[in-house]
């Protein structure tokens, strides 16, 4: 007999017509449950010819804009309004969501770290694997909603690019980005990415893929919400894969501020451990060496706290929300404008 591709298996046929709503079925076989499965939820809405849009949320668990577009999103696709096919993830790591965590409770591991996975890898590498090797490839386009999860708050921003991109699918991708209308947009220097993200995966299959990182602090932010569900629904009637109506209160594209970080510096981090107290908003503009943040040591709280400075230039786009703090954790990430180079 044939070994199988995948371990996860489903009764949806991608090939079909209509609208298909099942579980991925995720092997996990454990004390409680002997030859069991987790149901990971997966939607094909399809219809005769077109292009085909994966939608992935959930890939970090306790990121909530990007499940919440694409429940509602679900419940409103009828094959009636799609030329092509739609598959549609909402909470890809699906203990992870299940669980409100940014990692695997069964695995501990990030989703967004181990693409291309591997087949008969732990169940999140399996995830990953099932992702690259059945969705993926059958997909022209892909949006992978984030947000800024548990520990951090980001401005409602797309990432353009999070790793090397094939050249010709930049201008794809730019195009797409400027449809979906996020009023920031992150293009970081292909030499800086993680290279095991869902879109690194999907980029390297010639897939015109981007991320966004839309509010989160570990809730939804209803504006947040707004930008990523019209940015969606834009996105899918621009490659004609839907033609649903708009929505009266649709939030309109906005104008994008490309910015970038080219360097490790963009990043601020803790230098102790203690209790961080913030010295600038989300969208403030501050400069290299200005002051951050402080740690207080309430243990010894004759100590003077230690001050956190800003390393460059920019702009905060992502601020830590929790107030505790342990040395290396991240409170601010900054972006500087891109400079045009001509180059795209
Ligand atoms: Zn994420």
């Amino acid at each position: 007999m044939e070994e199988p591709r995948t371990r996860l298996s489903t009764r949806i046929d991608f090939d079909r017509d209509g609208k298909q709503c099942d579980h991925l079925r995720l092997p996990h076989s454990v004390h409680r449950s002997a030859y069991g499965w987790l149901p990971v939820p997966l939607v094909c809405v399809k219809k005769g010819e077109g292009p085909t849009v994966l939608l992935t949320s959930g890939v970090h668990g306790d990121e909530y804009e990007g499940q919440v577009t694409l429940t509602r999103l679900i419940r409103c696709l009828e094959p009636a309004d799609v030329s092509g096919r739609i598959i549609v993830l909402p909470m890809a790591n699906y203990p992870a969501a299940r669980a409100g965590l940014r990692t695997s409770p069964v695995d501990e591991l990030n989703l967004n770290r181990v693409f291309p996975g591997t087949r008969d890898g732990r169940l999140t590498e399996m995830l990953a694997h099932y992702i690259d090797s059945e969705l993926t490839p059958r997909a022209d386009y892909m949006l992978d909603l984030h947000s800024g999860g548990s520990s951090l708050m980001y401005l409602p921003t797309m990432i353009l690019r999070d790793s090397a991109v094939p050249e010709a699918l930049m201008p794809r991708i730019m195009e797409i980005g400027r449809v979906f209308g996020a009023p920031y947009g992150f293009l970081f220097p292909a030499v800086q990415g993680v290279g095991a993200t869902n879109v690194s995966a999907a980029v390297r299959r010639g897939v015109v893929a981007l991320g966004t990182e839309m509010g989160g602090g570990g809730t939804v932010t209803p504006a947040c919400l707004r930008i990523c569900e019209a940015g969606v629904r834009r996105v899918l009637r621009h490659v004609g894969v839907w033609h649903g109506p708009v929505a009266d209160d649709e939030e309109p594209a906005a104008e994008t501020r490309l910015l970038t970080a080219d360097t490790w510096d963009y990043f601020t981090y803790a230098s102790e451990d203690g209790l961080f107290e913030p010295l600038v908003e989300l969208g403030d503009e501050v400069e290299a060496s200005q002051r951050a943040g402080l740690i207080h040591t309430p243990e010894t709280p004759w100590q003077e706290p230690a001050e956190v400075r800003f390393e460059q230039t920019g702009l905060v786009v992502c601020k830590r929300v929790p107030g505790r703090v342990e040395r290396g954790d991240c409170l601010f990430h900054l972006g500087a404008d891109m400079v045009e180079t001509g180059d795209g």
